[in-house]
């Protein structure tokens, strides 16, 4: 156990962007990391957008990505008269002042040191400094009575003790106010750990120009929150090795505040895509195997007689994502598969394409057993007596056989689909070619 108490705190928008996911990622690593507490905390005082789908938005995602937390959830909105309370306190204590906004009323400003210099330790990007001339006092409550961000913020991270602020370097330059606010309102302030910036290929800030930014679009794009997770926790800290792929437990043992990093975090979604492959190909077969039956029988396909076991396991390895299957692998199901026309054009349309195809049928017919080790020697046979590379028989049987350019090794995938359909789709499709139909 520790005294540790970290919050996220969110202002719910309707989208939950993955930069601030991140924040919470890195808070609740933390708090898990040295035994703290880890608190939800909504600021919700811009009631037009935080609306009540907006928070179970919020809600739905932290749940998606299993980011519990350990009490109750505060609604910054709940805090208002704790937040005037302590304006009211700071005006008698001469560390604001009133101004008169015309008709509309008075907003309350809070005075900033004309004078020397703000400094503090940010516990990732190291001594941060800045001249007090350079800063301006600032309004803590708003004509309409209403407190500011600034002040909220401050008094809710007091009343809730927290001892750690991680959050993204956007909010950097108004942590020179927040830590001015603390010392006003007698409190001791909090640590600070500002995540760095994810940054576009460009080195630009990664915005919905970029693709999927939100939470929710890469739920449906199909990416497991574990991959999500896993991928967002390496946009700005690394473990001591190269390690990239880690359990949660490994995450919680081997996070550290002192491993993030100040430099800009490069959101590569090619990464995230062989993430999410990495993640696939570690779950338990059995929940493989289940989410591949239920896509395929959802697609109409029938499973009889195929050996669906070989099937998962193979296809296992090589799925980046749920939503592929059984698109990618509809030539195990059905005779009626769909061939890619790129792939026609360059490994069928060649000259003597029909042959071999014809070829290859005829010889697996005569074999006495049809398995990896025949199917392969048939054609390592004809590479070697056409003095070819043995490819020129390969690429066109698959294609021919499964209409793609991809998928498990050839001869794997032959026997998979069995000898006889094997045979009658190089024949069928031999035809076509030679009518010109395909
Ligand atoms: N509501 C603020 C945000 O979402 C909170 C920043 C903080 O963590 O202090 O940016």
């Amino acid at each position: 156990m520790s005294d540790v108490r970290v919050r996220f705190a969110p202002s719910p928008t309707g989208n939950v962007h993955i930069g601030n996911i991140r924040a919470a990622i890195f808070n609740w690593l933390y708090a898990r990391h040295v035994g703290g507490k880890f608190l939800l905390r909504v600021e919700d005082t811009d009631l037009e957008r935080s609306t009540p789908e907006a928070i179970q938005t919020l809600l739905a995602c932290m749940e998606w990505l299993k980011l519990d937390y350990d009490e109750p959830v505060v609604y910054q909105t709940h805090n208002v008269q704790k937040h005037l309370a302590a304006a009211e306190k700071l005006l008698a204590d001469g560390r604001a002042y009133k101004e008169d906004k015309g008709g509309k009323g008075e907003c309350v400003i809070f005075r900033m040191p004309k004078e020397g210099r703000l400094e503090y330790t940010d516990l990732v990007k190291g001594r941060m400094k800045k001249k007090a001339e350079d800063t301006q006092d600032f309004v803590i409550v708003r004509s309409d009575g209403s407190p500011v961000f600034h002040l909220a913020n401050v008094v809710d991270d007091i009343e809730q003790g927290i001892t750690h602020v991680i959050r993204g370097d956007d909010h950097v330059e108004n942590t020179f106010k927040h830590l001015e606010l603390f010392k006003a309102l007698g409190a001791t302030p909090p640590q600070y750990a500002h995540l760095p910036m994810i940054v576009n290929n460009q080195g630009k800030p990664y915005s919905k120009r970029d693709g999927a930014a939100f939470v929710g679009e890469f739920r449906e794009q199909g990416f497991l929150p574990e991959a999500l997770f896993n991928f967002l926790l390496l946009l700005g800290w690394a473990p001591d090795d190269n390690t990239e792929v880690l359990t949660r437990e490994e995450m919680i043992e081997r996070f550290s505040l002192d491993r993030c990093k100040s430099s800009a975090a490069r959101f590569d979604m090619k990464k995230l895509i062989w993430m999410n492959g990495e993640y696939i190909r570690r779950q338990p077969r059995e929940v493989y195997g289940k989410e591949f039956l239920t896509r395929v029988r959802e697609a109409g396909l029938s499973t009889e007689g195929v050996d669906i076991d070989g099937i998962v396991e193979q296809m296992q390895v090589r799925t980046k994502f749920y939503s592929e299957i059984p698109g990618n692998c509809t030539y195990f199901f059905t005779e009626d598969y769909p061939f890619d026309p790129k792939g026609v054009e360059k490994r069928l349309h060649g000259e003597g394409v029909p042959e071999i195809l014809e070829s290859v049928a005829e010889q697996y017919d005569a074999l006495p057993a049809f398995d990896l080790q025949t199917t392969h020697d048939v054609i390592a046979a004809m590479a070697e007596s056409k003095g070819v590379n043995m490819g020129v028989m390969i690429h066109p049987v698959r294609v021919a056989v499964s209409g793609v350019t991809e998928g498990p090794g050839l001869f794997e995938m032959l026997v998979l689909i069995g000898r006889e359909k094997v045979c009658a789709r190089l024949r069928t499709v031999a035809k076509r070619l030679r009518e010109g139909t395909l």
